[in-house]
């Protein structure tokens, strides 16, 4: 009776969760700015909610019968991770003061808003005083939450459960050992030719051939749909409908494109989670008040890095989609065969924005975040100085002078959004999505399917693994059960290393 009681709560807060990223949605792609603060209010008013509801005292008497009900049963079984869920967003959120939550929240609006100001007038001064006051707040949160070893275990815990401060680090050292002469070969190398990408592709062309893949990759229009904003995400209100967005530069081609295969394969997990888990705390971050299905922010990742680079930037792909991409744009592309083109979407520059970097070097942007971000913690970096050090960093492991604060401290909306501790997951998702398609490909004929544009075999397995199980499984609990291995690197170097040894020609 009470685990059913308990499932009758949770299926009440999952409408708000979903009905908080329907007003999200909104807010990204139609709302005018007029509605911006009354948004702000409604948001809020909805997550209290949520929190209410999941501190009552209903709650709790639900989960103390079901924790006896599920007694004995399999430990991985639906209705005992059901119950783990809930029970540790209980005890977690007991232990954060509602004040903190409602001054982080307040603190958040005003400083976004802030953020943006700072970064358009290039005035890293202005945003310093909020920085300082979201930093506070995070310490605070993470000595709410507890942590083993370091305060920054609490933070990312919430995006990543199960990884440490010290799994995280050795990752990191370990594709810079790796990556970091890779990427300095290939400066000495002649770049190839990507003139054409610069070209004038017209918006609604992009659209028509980049929802034609997402469609072949088996996004379901039936229950998504694709549209323009400023910055691409995936959401979703269940997995009856779940929505993709992206943004289309007239003069440069990969951007739209690549957006859109990357939140495709957020969209995918989404769309692959279980029936049976709808509405449940198996498709919900209870702890994030957010409603996303997949088991952390990083398996999530691995998911969108897998379509968007291991399948879309692949050769096989290119030779087989060029031909198409060369009939929608035969003025721009008429003169560029598909080897130049496979080449041009997967050249290596190091740059100042980690939102345009290639694959190569995209985690060195990481690095350095999470680097700061730790140092930031343990007072060893002041926020004053954050831009020197930012700089100092962006020098060493980028080789690049930061011209100005917007393109350099001031670029991501993360830190300003009281996000602490998230940006790791990008390079986790690479992690993981390397070691997931190398056990896939050990699946008879799956390889041979996916280079013939048949993509039915790979996301059945992706599903089947990783989709329809939602949060049921840990990340390390899915790697193991699909690939035989907790987290490891070799997959991912072994990766990067032949492709792009192959592309600039280092043997
Ligand atoms: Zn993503």
């Amino acid at each position: 009776m009470s685990f059913t009681e308990l499932t009758c709560q949770v299926a009440e807060i999952n409408d708000l969760l979903n009905a908080l990223s329907v007003l999200t949605w909104d807010a990204r792609t139609q709302m005018p700015v007029g509605g911006i603060q009354t948004r702000g209010h409604q948001l809020a008013t909805l997550s209290g909610m949520a929190r209410k509801m999941i501190l009552s005292s209903e709650l709790g008497q639900s989960l103390d019968g079901a924790k006896r009900e599920v007694q004995g049963e399999a430990p991985d079984s639906i209705r005992v991770r059901t119950v783990e869920q809930v029970r540790q967003a209980v005890e977690v959120f007991s232990r954060i003061p509602a004040e903190l939550v409602s001054s982080l929240a307040e603190l958040k609006a005003t400083a976004q808003a802030v953020w943006g100001q700072a970064r358009a007038e290039n005035d890293f001064a202005r945003f310093q005083p909020y920085l300082e006051q979201i930093l506070g707040l995070n310490r605070q949160l993470a000595e709410a939450i507890g942590y083993r070893a370091h305060p920054y275990e609490a933070l990312l815990g919430q995006y990543e459960p199960g990884m440490t401060t010290q799994s995280l680090k050795n990752l990191l050292e370990g594709i810079k050992t790796a990556t970091l002469p890779l990427v300095q070969a290939i400066a000495q190398k002649e770049p190839p030719r990507w003139d054409f990408l610069t070209r004038d592709y017209p918006e609604d062309l992009q659209r028509q051939f980049a929802l034609n893949i997402a469609q072949k990759f088996g996004y379901d229009l039936s229950r998504g749909r694709l549209d323009a904003s400023l910055h691409p995400f995936e959401i979703s209100f269940t997995r009856q409908d779940v929505r993709i967005t992206t943004r289309y530069r007239r003069d440069y081609l990969p951007m739209g494109l690549f957006g859109v295969l990357h939140e495709t394969g957020h969209a995918l997990y989404e769309q692959g989670l279980s029936p049976a888990l709808t509405r449940s705390a198996l498709t919900s971050d209870l702890l994030g008040l957010y409603a996303v299905g997949g088991a952390s922010y990083g398996t999530h990742e691995s998911q969108s890095r897998l379509w968007e680079n291991l399948v879309g930037r692949s050769r096989a792909f290119w030779e087989l989609h060029y031909p198409v991409l060369q009939s929608t744009f035969p003025a721009q592309l008429g003169d560029v065969d598909t080897e130049e083109f496979y080449r041009a979407v997967n050249r290596v520059t190091p740059s100042l924005i980690r939102v345009e970097a290639d694959e190569l070097t995209y985690n060195f942007h990481i690095m350095l975040r999470v680097e700061l971000e730790m140092g930031l913690l343990e007072d060893k970096i002041a926020v004053w100085d954050l831009p020197e050090a930012w700089n100092a960093k962006v020098q060493e492991y980028l080789g690049l002078e930061v011209p100005d604060d917007s393109r350099g401290v001031l670029q991501d909306i993360h830190w300003s959004a009281g996000l602490f501790g998230s940006f790791p997951t990008y390079t986790i998702g690479n992690v993981m999505s390397a070691q997931f398609y190398a056990a896939l490909e050990q699946v008879d004929g799956l390889s041979e399917a996916v280079a013939r544009g048949d993509y039915a075999a790979l996301r059945d397995w992706l599903g089947d693994n990783i989709y329809q199980h939602g949060r049921r499984f840990s990340p390390a609990e899915l790697l193991e059960h699909s690939t035989g291995k907790s987290l490891t690197l070799k997959p991912y170097l072994h990766y990067l290393e032949s492709k792009y040894r192959w592309l600039y020609g280092l043997g």
